[in-house]
């Protein structure tokens, strides 16, 4: 059998169809950045007050990290992803790179008829690469393994509800990383066996504060580790590398690119898209579903759609009468002993406010 070869794609958020990519018979694989490379090569395109997210990636696709990649799709989110398009196009200048527009309206039949479009489009683009027709069964089979993916992260992220809970957040997390990046039938597998062990398991420990942790992306683990660390529970988040990826399925009819559009016009969004009250709602059903003591507001340095968002979500919240915590993080690990003291802070609050 051929081997298959990585598609990247480079995503604000979780809107790049990943069951077309496998329907493909390619890889699909997130494109995340690093925080211990220095970006060196990004500077020459972009300043550096941009995301430090979206620059990473693009210094490391400049350094040529991505070599073994077929090509990439870039999916309409935030500014930033819209506009680093063109720049990677002339400076990367991959053999094919994909422009997936999604609505930025994410309700309604319009927006329902573009992403249907946009789907048919995006699946005669990658029939032409591949030189293969990509058939209703290809589809279905896509559709299948990314659903079970999904499922498993959802079952094991409901072992957060207990209390204290089975999985720290960190490792949820780093299994929904791993998932973006594998060839699904792998994670399935890791992820099937992960969820047999822990649902064997009974809660142990202390109990801590129990954190939403929501907002710009966090694609390193170690983050989330380190409060942990110092004394919190993540047991819920609002993150593209969390239940985002996760909290929903495709429902499978006999017409799959229309179920596919459904499902991702009804995920939980990221904060440039609208709705913008839908984001709330879902911030909402998290606090009540995992019990939440408190919610951690993080925002990445020079990330707008966060930064404007947040300070909605921080005034609803605080009037009733949730401690909410605003972070900014620089996307190295710089800074984080004023982080620690804010959250050691934080936790300080939420044990003041139980006893
Ligand atoms: S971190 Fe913010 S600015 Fe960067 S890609 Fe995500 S939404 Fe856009």
């Amino acid at each position: 059998m051929q081997e298959r070869k990585k598609l990247g794609y480079f995503d604000s958020c979780n809107y790049t169809p990943e069951e077309l990519i496998v329907a493909a018979n390619l890889i699909p694989v997130r494109l995340f950045g690093s925080r211990t490379e220095t970006p060196t090569l990004v500077d020459t395109y972009v300043q550096s007050h941009f995301c430090p997210f979206a620059r990473s990636c693009l210094d490391l696709a400049l350094k040529g990290y991505y070599a073994n990649f077929t090509g990439f799709v870039i999916s309409h989110g935030c500014d930033v992803t819209n506009q680093f398009y063109d720049i990677w196009k002339k400076h990367v200048n991959p053999k094919f790179l994909y422009y997936f527009h999604i609505p930025l309206i994410t309700e309604g039949e319009t927006a329902k008829r573009f992403f249907v479009k946009e789907l048919a489009h995006f699946k005669s683009s990658l029939e032409e690469f591949v030189g293969n027709e990509i058939t209703q069964d290809d589809l279905r089979r896509g559709i299948e393994l990314c659903n079970e993916t999904r499922e498993w992260l959802r079952k094991i992220s409901e072992l957060r509800r207990k209390d204290p809970p089975l999985i720290t957040g960190a490792e949820l997390h780093g299994l929904v990383r791993m998932s973006q990046i594998t060839v699904k039938e792998e994670v399935n597998k890791v992820l099937r066996q992960k969820y047999n062990e822990l649902s064997n398991c009974t809660p142990m420990g202390n109990r801590n504060p129990r954190i939403l942790l929501s907002g710009s992306i966090i694609d390193d683990s170690t983050l989330i580790q380190f409060f942990e660390g110092l004394g919190v529970s993540v047991v819920a988040d609002d993150l593209c590398v969390g239940t985002r990826y996760f909290w929903t399925s495709t429902e499978l009819t006999q017409n799959p690119l229309h179920d596919i559009a459904t499902r991702y016009l009804t995920k939980p969004i990221l904060s440039a898209k609208v709705p913008r009250a839908k984001r709330l709602k879902y911030i909402r059903t998290l606090i009540n579903r995992y019990q939440i003591d408190g919610v951690m507001l993080h925002q990445l340095k020079f990330c707008d759609s966060y930064h404007i968002d947040n300070v909605t979500i921080h005034e609803v919240l605080k009037e009733a009468e949730i401690p909410v915590l605003v972070l900014e993080t620089s996307y190295t690990m710089s800074g984080m002993g004023q982080l620690r003291t804010r959250v050691e802070a934080f936790i300080e609050l939420l044990q003041k406010i139980e006893h």
